[in-house]
């Protein structure tokens, strides 16, 4: 097998050497640098339906899709005209809207999980603010995570796993005060063990325990159900709240996220950009007695201008309202199953090292024959091979996240004819890594 040529990235590389002298490594996200994959990154210029188009004309099936939130595919239409409709009459009051009601209702009326919610703007956000109610409410300090677990980039949660069982957290960034990073307690996941040593050394001390319930920032790190119902029982246990952080899982499994997935509930639930049909929103959830500790009934503050903003609140309920259609996720998790699984068979019977992780309509695909369930599982080394095969997929039409640690997402937009083609672009790409 040999690679395809590549594709032209002349409008793009013009494009990344002008942003470079405007913001930090010419992006205003770490990972759209493309620094652990081939090439200059792409600049994206339009996209719709499962297609994105980049600056020089080059045409993609995307399975990124802002990175999980657009479930219904680019440009929809019933997400632009409801946008539309809304922006006619301004786009930023900061004072409430009806339309913050029409959203929390659509939540709230699926979803049992959660009795009250408040909207932010992004799924750091509503985590930072989740974290802080916990502790406000439990009137502890510290929280517990789980290494390869990403919440987003508020201070007490950038911290990662030093070695041995239990360890206080180790800044995973400059800036972060040692202070802070003492708070969060870093363990493994999938090692019951060390969550029962964590709450014997930390006891009464725990405000709460945060995990993705699916783990899906650090590859695909799917957890077994009587693990997640473990931690449910432990956390109540010892008076922590557990929160179920879903700005992934959230409305992308099913409507009722992985709390509804594996039937448990947590304390608190926190989502992201999905529920704003890809525009700046996140929300935090709980129990309405846990909830009225928040400002203005409660004595935890948290605050925002944009916070329920109209024209993000009426993309919310216009992607929502496609979400509850009958059959909506039976359909593209279907669909998304049968991808997976064909790669899956294509690349076993080739006996290629490669395993396709999958729940619902998303994938990892990961160079291991190995059964990974924590972040320690996975071998830096086979990030290599990743990184062909990305350079190899853009090159035949197929845009994938520029790591090899996250993961992919099908959405209703993709069709049985988008997902053929990309799977013979994908066992090209296997054929061109294996057998060179
Ligand atoms: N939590 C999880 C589970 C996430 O995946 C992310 C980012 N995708 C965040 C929090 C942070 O969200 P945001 O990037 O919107 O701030």
């Amino acid at each position: 097998t040999t690679g395809k040529p590549d594709i032209s990235r002349e409008k793009s590389a013009e494009l990344y050497e002008k942003a470079k002298t405007y913001f930090p490594g010419g992006v205003n996200s770490p990972v759209r640098a493309f620094k652990s994959v081939y090439g200059t990154p792409l600049f994206i210029e339009k996209g719709d339906g499962c297609h994105v188009w980049d600056a020089d004309g080059n045409q993609f099936i995307d399975f990124c899709c802002s990175w999980g939130p657009l479930i219904l595919g680019h440009n929809h239409a019933k997400v632009r005209e409801k946008v539309v409709e809304v922006i006619q009459n301004g786009i930023s009051f900061g004072a409430p809207t009806a339309l913050e009601n029409e959203l929390a209702e659509l939540i709230l009326k699926h979803n049992k999980f959660i009795e009250k919610i408040r909207f932010v703007s992004s799924g750091t956000e509503a985590v930072m603010s989740a974290i802080r109610l916990a502790r406000g409410y439990t009137k502890r300090d510290k929280i517990l995570k789980f290494e390869g677990c990403y919440h987003g980039h508020s201070d007490s949660l950038l911290v990662k796993a030093g070695s041995g069982l239990v360890t206080f957290g180790e800044t995973s960034s400059a800036g972060v005060p040692k202070a802070f990073a003492d708070e969060t307690i870093v363990i493994a996941l999938n090692d019951k063990e060390a969550l029962q040593k964590a709450f014997e050394e930390f006891k009464d001390q725990i405000a709460a325990v945060i995990i993705e319930p699916v783990p899906a920032n650090n590859g695909l790190l799917l957890q077994h159900k009587e693990y997640l119902q473990y931690l449910r029982e432990i956390s109540a246990q010892n008076g922590t709240l557990l929160i179920f952080d879903e700005v992934i899982s959230g409305f992308r499994l099913g409507f009722e996220g992985a709390a509804g997935y594996y039937g448990i509930k947590p304390d608190i639930i926190t989502y992201g950009k999905i529920i704003g049909g890809g525009m700046p929103v996140g929300a935090y959830g709980a129990s309405t007695q846990i909830m009225d500790t928040i400002s203005p009934v409660g004595p935890v503050y948290q605050a925002g201008t944009l916070s329920g903003n109209p024209v993000a609140m009426g993309a919310g309920i216009a992607q929502l309202t496609e979400l509850l259609r009958s059959g909506f996720y039976r359909d593209l998790n279907a669909k998304a199953e049968e991808f997976a699984e064909a790669i899956q068979r294509f690349a076993t019977a080739r006996n290629y090292k490669f395993k396709v992780f999958t729940i619902g309509s998303m994938f990892w695909f990961a160079f291991t024959d190995k059964d990974i369930r924590k972040a320690e599982d996975i071998d830096p080394a086979s990030m290599e091979k990743f990184k062909i095969m990305h350079r190899e997929l853009l090159n035949r039409g197929i845009y994938l996240g520029p790591s090899g640690y996250e993961v992919g997402f099908v959405s209703s937009a993709h069709t049985k004819v988008d997902l053929e083609k990309a799977k013979r672009a994908i066992f090209d790409s296997l054929d061109l890594v294996f057998r060179g």
